[in-house]
């Protein structure tokens, strides 16, 4: 192991909880700060993929989400006329409620990682007496407007995202793309169905209010969808924006990002998690196996930055494609006979 460093970790999401558990194993002392440590009351599912289970694996805590996971093999994205435009393969995907991981990765870490319950205005305070600042604050990063200043900040993309679940037994598994709107159907292990839907951008103060709308929105295209339309409440639904942040080389100084903070994406290809934890375990990797932070941490850059860029630009070049209104005939027909041809 190197010399234990005196780490601060800011944002208790996935990708902070990750890096203060695995720093933490490793001998450093490790201080973890967010605003607060509750998770929602709404669990929203997130795919988890084999990269990002093996972490878990590292973390002990695999099991425990596979056993609380729904495991679905397949599922098929459509047209709004419920057209199969491709059959998805789900790639030994585990479909988690988040709030469900965020608790089972709070138990999870070591009793040597001191928890701070703040709200953050200024992260010098946290630099000072630290060798290493970790950034895992999310989209809006705080981290990343103080070290990076003059980079533009996260941007909306115009549109509003709901989710919810219910108890419904999901009629299918499906993502339908229709005319400047989309709508996804999982099931969630333990609830019943997790349900996701994009539009263009309808946000009143009224929850119920905007799940009339998608329901005025999206409504009469399709039964599966009407179904768990009717069975959603605004109650168990979130909704909020989509915004993405720009590029950022992840790493200045003694101070790091990691997941949303680094590579805020559109979550079209269901990978901002997969991501984050996968940099939790490079970051200490790097860290593990270099005594000097400022050359660990050009390590860690090296390793993640192309990934996290990666994914970003795919997804949202994905997100592009399913909420296109005006060339969405076009790519219907391109999909289903793309797919006519593989069968
Ligand atoms: C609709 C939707 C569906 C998604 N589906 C998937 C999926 O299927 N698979 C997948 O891999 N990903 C998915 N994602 C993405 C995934 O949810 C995020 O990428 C991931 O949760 C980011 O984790 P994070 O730890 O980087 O940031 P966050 O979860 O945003 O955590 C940041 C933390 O920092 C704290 N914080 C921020 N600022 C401060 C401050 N100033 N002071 C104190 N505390 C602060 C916050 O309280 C928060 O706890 C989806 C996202 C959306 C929106």
């Amino acid at each position: 192991m190197s010399t234990p460093l005196t780490v601060r970790v800011l944002g208790a999401g996935v990708s902070g909880l990750a890096a203060a558990h695995l720093l933490a194993a490793d001998g450093h002392e490790v201080e973890l700060v967010d605003e607060r440590f509750t998770t929602p009351a709404v669990g929203t599912a997130l795919g988890l993929f084999s990269p990002a289970q093996q972490v878990l694996s590292r973390l002990g805590v695999l099991e425990e989400v596979r056993s609380i996971s729904a495991a679905p093999e397949v599922g098929t994205l459509r047209a709004a006329d419920g057209r199969i435009l491709a059959t998805v393969p789900a790639g030994n995907a585990l479909l988690v409620s988040r709030s469900e991981l965020v608790r089972i990765l709070l138990d999870a870490l070591p009793d040597r990682v001191t928890t701070t319950r703040r709200r953050i205005e200024d992260v010098r305070p946290l630099r000072a007496g630290a060798d290493l600042l970790v950034g895992a604050d999310g989209v809006h990063s705080l981290t990343r407007r103080s070290g990076w200043p003059g980079r533009p900040r996260a941007r909306s993309h115009g549109l509003t995202v709901l989710r919810g679940t219910t108890a419904l037994e999901p009629p299918e598994i499906s993502e339908t793309w229709g005319r400047g709107w989309l709508f996804g159907i999982t099931p969630l292990a333990g609830i019943g169905t997790n349900w996701f839907a994009c539009l263009p951008e309808h946000r009143t103060s009224s929850p119920a209010e905007d799940l009339a709308h998608l329901r005025r929105t999206i409504g009469g295209h399709r039964e599966a969808i009407d179904a768990v339309l009717d069975a959603a409440t605004p109650q168990r639904t979130l909704i909020h924006g989509i915004h993405t942040a720009p590029p950022v080389w992840p790493v200045r100084e003694d101070v790091v990002l990691l997941g949303d903070a680094a590579h805020a994406m559109a979550p079209n290809l269901g990978h901002g998690a997969n991501t984050a934890l996968r940099d939790a375990l490079s970051l200490s990797l790097a860290v593990c196996g270099n005594a000097e932070v400022r050359r660990a941490l050009h390590r860690y850059a090296l390793r993640r930055a192309l990934p996290g860029q990666g994914w970003r630009l795919g997804s949202e070049a994905v997100m592009r494609l399913a909420m296109t209104a005006s060339t969405a005939a076009l790519r219907d027909r391109v999909l289903s006979g793309s797919s006519a041809r593989g069968s």
